[in-house]
């Protein structure tokens, strides 16, 4: 089955750098610019697909240039063919390049994105329309509390209602960066994030720190290493607060295994560790374990951001969003994509597609 309409005739694809605002601090390293990649599909009927991938080494094993090396080997395997299938070829994808995920997302990503827009449909409304919009929460790194307490006062005056923050400096440093960020942000719910960093007494004595100190923690996402879900059960069953499995679920398989034992209650969907059609098959197995959704990223820019969004607000139910690497970056490279009130970001007006495309260049829509 080929359609002359819809068949691939290019990809390109470029690296996109772009430099933090600050350097970003979590238990995993120290990050100044961010590195991602463009990519480029060109139909026959003349509509431009647009995807970004964002790998993030310590979590996901790629970089820059493995995603493209990647692409490069990708790219004989899907000209010519018909754009239509996305869900075929992202499968050969899968099938092939199972564990570079962040360059087929973004791949999958400028495919969907040239679909949707051949079809004249926004891509939340294609996921299945649940809503338009998401609330994102704003995350403070690992700082002084000083600092926290500083960017807290700060995000709080954007109106934000959710603060994550990232932990795993040591419980000591940790409940003090905490109760920093509670004396400047009050009102607001508290997530935590501590990246693989604890083993599971110690994210229960965290826990337990917090809560003689009177502060309530809304989430706490992966305490312990990702391999360790006898730990994660652990938090899970003793902490008194949600627990999410983060770097512990990169495919739908690992969300059963979570759900087998009770580990977690809640699963950080990421589309750069899973590509979009995988993440659809998260989605499905979260809800049938009854485990909450949450939506992450990795660093994106506004392109890959504004694709989280859509799929968040599309498929509907995500409790957690967690969608705020844009505001971390210096510049914004692209144009159209959600519109942000405060932490709400609206999709109502996408035409077609992402809707968001590098500045300068043809927004690839049909006329
Ligand atoms: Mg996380």
């Amino acid at each position: 089955m080929s359609s002359p309409e819809t068949g691939i005739r290019s990809i390109e694809f470029e690296p996109l750098n772009i430099p933090l605002i600050e350097p970003f601090i979590i238990s995993i390293g120290r990050l100044d610019h961010v590195r991602n990649v463009l990519i480029t599909v060109t139909l026959e009927n003349g509509v431009i697909g647009y995807g970004e991938a964002a790998p993030l080494e310590p979590i996901n094993g790629e970089n820059q240039a493995t995603v493209l090396a990647t692409l490069q080997t990708c790219v004989p395997l899907l000209v010519g063919r018909d754009a239509m299938q996305w869900r075929k070829l992202s499968g050969e994808l899968a099938g092939i390049f199972s564990v570079q995920a962040a360059a087929r997302a973004g791949l999958e990503m400028a495919i969907l994105d040239a679909v949707t827009k051949t079809m004249r449909v926004p891509l939340y409304q294609f996921f299945g329309g649940y809503t338009d919009r998401v609330e994102t929460d704003i995350s403070i790194p690992i700082v002084e509390p000083d600092r926290a307490r500083e960017l807290a006062q700060g995000i709080t005056a954007q109106g934000v209602r959710f603060i994550k923050i990232k932990v795993g400096s040591g419980i000591e440093a940790d409940v003090a960066r905490t109760l920093a960020v509670k004396e400047g942000a009050p009102n607001s719910e508290l997530q935590l994030d501590a990246n693989q960093a604890y083993s599971a007494s110690e994210a229960v004595e965290l826990l337990q720190e917090l809560r003689a100190r009177g502060v309530r923690v809304r989430l706490f996402e992966q305490p312990v290493p990702k391999h360790d879900r006898i730990g994660l059960k652990f938090v899970t069953d003793q902490g008194r607060v949600p627990v999410a499995g983060d770097e512990a679920v990169f495919v739908a398989s690992d969300v059963m295994d979570l759900a087998h034992i009770g580990a977690a209650n809640v699963v950080n969907i990421k589309l750069m560790k899973s590509g979009l059609v995988t993440g659809m098959d998260i989605v499905a197995v979260c809800r049938a374990a009854h485990i909450r959704l949450m939506i992450g990223g990795m660093i994106e820019s506004k392109l890959a951001m504004s694709c989280s969004a859509h799929f968040a607000a599309g498929n509907g139910g995500f409790e957690f969003v967690d969608l705020d690497t844009p505001f971390l970056l210096a510049e914004d490279p692209f144009e159209g994509g959600y519109r942000v009130e405060g932490p709400i970001y609206h999709l109502g007006e996408i035409k077609a597609g992402i809707g968001c495309w590098p500045k300068g260049r043809p927004s690839g829509m049909l006329e």
